[in-house]
């Protein structure tokens, strides 16, 4: 007889007792404090253990013969039944795929809700079509991941404050109009400055990545050209790679000057574009000794890809898989005085796939790695679409119809440093007012005179605006 044609009397799993012909695994299936349900092709149920009872409020024997729907009630965070796609048992019962989700809820039969972990795999032999339903209580999991990011994020933010001041304080003695330092001491200034840098970008990077983590990354898309961007990226850069005595090549694929080069336009927010790809080329760059680092794009009709290729250490098979999980660093020979944090590749992931985008590489020990970033591509009727738009609503808002109309129309065409000093015009909905954001981060006064670096540059200015205290420093210095 087969699995599924058990009576509710003969499945004595069902009604929570020891069972059927299988003693052995009805043992385990009882014993299993996880919930397991066994459904028929129709998304009936056929088993349900003690554990599914306990975690659902449903009595086995009430739950026997019932549609799944009305026992492993499954909704979203805005307690919106889980339905088609969005909900794993129905894709399992549709296509026969395992599926797994930890990302939704469960509805007791007293309304409850409760995070759950999912993982439905299809049953399918000669008697019988279904689907094993097991799923944990994981609300305890999901408080502690919540109160640890809600600790990292706080203290992340808390410590950028104070380490961007340190930062800001010896870039001003490095500042030969400011201080008088002997070449002893700038040695060791300067050594102190690169390491607060280096911690207000960890800071930076953590307070990231509990934003993504938790979905509360702030999005602000428009259209962005993308050659012109990457090439702005790749001009800044430039600095960077001269000092390894690198070519960093802004390659453009196969067009040549006799074809007319296509416009891959994506939507996408500027600021996360750019920290996706300067990490990446960051990335070909610190892990490549000689040779070059080539940048380019390229796409279709649906897509547009920037490929980032360099000739460095390259990355074994058995790391790569690992390579976007947090805190992941390749330890060996060619990497180990390298400095990083190992979060890089876990933002430019989450970052990427946050603007629906993907990213993926090929690469080759000792010969060097291939980092592909692809995102949808829009149309040219898009972005006019988008421009359009734009245009109605500064008319709409007199804040912004102090802008010339020219620059409005050139925006899109933009290199990302242009862009950056203009995103209030591409955000047509922002008003130009200090939020706390943008409170925190009015930059220290730094020095009149010197031209901050590339690196510099590149790097977040010091979210705090200047202390009377350090403007007292600042005038006496020139004084
Ligand atoms: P890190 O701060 O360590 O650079 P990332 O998350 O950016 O952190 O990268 C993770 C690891 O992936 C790095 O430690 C390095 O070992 C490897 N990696 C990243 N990019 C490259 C590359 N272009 N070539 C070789 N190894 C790379």
């Amino acid at each position: 007889m087969g699995l599924f044609s058990r009576s509710n009397k003969s499945s004595k799993l069902a009604s929570g007792h020891h069972t059927s012909g299988n003693d052995t695994s009805d043992l385990i299936i009882n014993s299993i404090s996880d919930g397991v349900v066994l459904l028929d092709s129709t998304g009936n149920i056929r088993v349900v253990n003690p554990g599914a009872s306990t975690i659902t409020g449903w009595r086995s024997k009430d739950a026997f013969g019932l549609n799944y729907l009305s026992v492993v009630k499954l909704v979203d965070d805005k307690d919106v039944e889980a339905k088609d796609s969005a909900n794993p048992i129905a894709e399992t019962l549709k296509t026969c795929q395992p599926k797994n989700t930890d990302a939704l809820f469960l509805l007791t039969k007293s309304n409850r809700r409760i995070n759950v972990d999912v993982s439905v795999s299809p049953v399918s032999n000669n008697e019988n079509r279904g689907a094993i339903v097991v799923f944990r209580d994981i609300t305890l999991r999901k408080q502690n991941e919540e109160e640890k990011s809600n600790f990292i994020s706080t203290a992340s933010h808390e410590m950028r404050t104070p380490v961007a001041i340190i930062e800001g304080y010896l870039g001003m003695l490095l500042n030969s109009q400011l201080a008088t330092i002997d070449d002893r001491a700038k040695n060791y200034v300067e050594k102190a400055h690169e390491n607060s840098q280096h911690l207000g970008n960890l800071f930076q990077d953590l307070l990231d990545i509990t934003q993504l983590d938790d979905n509360r990354m702030e999005q602000h898309p428009s259209p962005i050209n993308a050659i012109d961007f990457l090439r702005g990226v790749a001009e800044d850069l430039q600095p960077k790679a001269k000092e390894k005595n690198l070519q960093l090549v802004f390659a453009m694929g196969n067009y040549s000057s006799a074809v007319v080069m296509p416009t891959y336009h994506i939507m996408a927010d500027k600021d996360h574009l750019l920290e996706i790809l300067e990490n990446v080329i960051d990335n070909a760059i610190k892990y490549t000794d000689n040779g070059s680092v080539d940048v380019s794009v390229d796409g279709d009709v649906s897509k547009v890809r920037f490929v980032v290729k360099d000739s460095g250490v390259g990355i074994a098979p058995e790391d790569v898989s690992h390579l976007f999980q947090k805190f992941y660093r390749v330890n060996n020979d060619d990497t180990r005085e390298v400095g990083g944090t190992g979060l890089g590749l876990y933002l430019v992931k989450k970052m990427a796939e946050s603007m629906d985008g993907r990213v993926w590489l090929e690469s080759e020990p000792k010969k060097g790695s291939t980092f592909y970033i692809e995102f949808p591509r829009i149309s040219d009727a898009q972005v006019n679409l988008y421009n359009n738009q734009d245009k109605v609503l500064k008319v709409q808002n007199p804040l912004q119809q102090v802008e010339p109309e020219e620059e409005t129309e050139a925006q899109t065409e933009k290199t990302p440093e242009t862009d950056s000093v203009s995103d209030s015009e591409v955000e047509p909905t922002e008003e130009p007012t200090a939020g706390p954001e943008t409170e925190q981060e009015a930059p220290v006064e730094q020095e009149p005179a010197e031209e901050p670096s590339a690196e510099q540059s590149s790097v977040e200015q010091p979210p705090q605006a200047p202390t009377e205290e350090q403007n007292d420093i600042a005038n006496q210095a020139q004084a």
